[in-house]
């Protein structure tokens, strides 16, 4: 896959261009790459996908703010997918703002496999899929119920009552398209329509199943086994080909696309790939030194602690982060679990406890010398 190029880019503005700017950097995209003025150009067709996408990405707020934070892997990238596969969507995503344009929608393009005839695609649903940083960890399998369209199982999903489709359409002969003129954009122009008799199928049905009242597709819920790839993060949308709603007439299925949603950790925060651990050490320990549990997404973890150590030292245990991965979810490292020292000045001491402070007091090993002044700030703040 080639590697995507940035959206902003795409339309060739700012990244901080206003909506309205957005809006009319892909209008000028829009029609230089029109399909109607770059008949068969398969670059121009490419290129006016890519512009569909970016538009479709940078004109939702929410979309151009996760954009904005983590790029194209936290636009689903990370199975691979997102954008347009073909040109049917951008039109039927597109088609009211084309129309406003005075471009017209477009649908000889739609016409491609099966003869001719327009294929219809089911939509895309989505869900959430909420994970502990546990399961993040190290990828996670999931079943995953979904309230969907399906195939009727009673004519097949062809939606005739014998199961066998529907029959040829008288007006446009099966071909599923007529011509019509109109004007655009571009002037007069003969362009080809979906049949409005057959809605571009190509066939229309007599004989209705009873079970699905000839759609094809019933409601049901269906069990769908994800798998989530290991080092995701809340935000990312991972696309799951073909397990989306079901198409009338036994068309293409839409694409599922599953939201990841973080679970907080009761110990542990992330920071991208790093887990970062807030260690409170008892006075004893921080002087004297000695072991101490760290909770880890790996179980429990016991490290050393050297004698005299300060508060604000940050210890690092390498590797026991979360995996670091790419757009398209390979993983190429792990982050690692830093913690942050703090010491704990006891406040309610007893009368004996607070002699044994007071004998401290006077030791010379006990006040800061000036280079230890400058070193403690320095480790904390520098
Ligand atoms: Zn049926
Ligand atoms: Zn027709």
């Amino acid at each position: 896959m080639a590697e995507k190029r940035d959206y902003y880019e795409v339309l060739g503005v700012e990244k901080n261009a206003s909506a309205d700017e957005i809006k009319k950097a892909y209008r000028k995209k829009a029609i230089q790459y029109h399909p109607d003025k770059n008949p068969g150009d398969k670059e121009a067709e490419e290129k006016f996908k890519e512009a569909a996408e970016a538009y479709e990405v940078l004109s939702d707020p929410q979309k151009r703010q996760r954009y904005d934070q983590f790029g194209h892997a936290g636009m689903g990238g990370a199975a691979g997918g997102g954008g347009f596969t073909n040109m049917e969507d951008v039109f039927s995503q597109f088609g009211d703002l084309f129309e406003s344009w005075g471009m017209g929608g477009h649908f000889s393009s739609f016409f491609g496999g099966r003869g001719g005839q327009r294929v219809r695609r089911g939509s895309d649903l989505r869900v959430k899929v909420r994970l502990t940083l546990e399961e993040i960890a190290t990828g996670a399998d999931k079943k995953i119920k979904v309230k969907k369209l399906v195939p009727c199982t009673h004519c097949q999903g062809t939606g005739s009552a014998d199961g066998k489709g529907g029959e040829t359409c008288s007006t446009c002969r099966g071909t599923g398209r007529v011509v019509r003129t109109r004007s655009g954009i571009f002037g007069m122009m003969q362009v080809q329509e979906a049949c409005p008799t057959c809605g571009g199928e190509g066939k229309v049905i007599r004989n209705k199943c009873p079970y699905c009242g000839g759609e094809g597709v019933v409601r049901d819920d269906e069990i769908i086994s994800i798998h989530i790839p290991a080092g995701v993060s809340g935000g990312m949308q991972i696309p799951v080909e073909g397990k989306g709603n079901a198409a009338p007439h036994g068309g293409i299925a839409g694409d599922l696309l599953v939201l990841i949603e973080e679970e907080k950790h009761p110990a542990l925060e992330r920071e991208g790939s790093d887990l970062i651990y807030n260690l409170l050490l008892d006075m004893p320990t921080a002087i004297l030194g000695g072991q101490v549990k760290i909770p880890t997404l790996q179980g429990e973890a016991k490290i050393s602690i050297t004698p005299g150590t300060q508060p604000g030292k940050v210890l690092r245990m390498r590797g026991k982060g979360l995996p670091v991965i790419d757009q398209y979810a390979r993983q190429y490292g792990t982050g690692d679990l830093l913690i942050n020292v703090g010491v704990y000045i006891p406040e309610n001491l007893d009368k004996e406890e607070k002699a044994l402070i007071e004998q401290l007091k006077d030791s010379p090993n006990i006040a800061p010398n000036s280079s230890d002044k400058k070193n403690f700030f320095k480790n904390i703040f520098g």
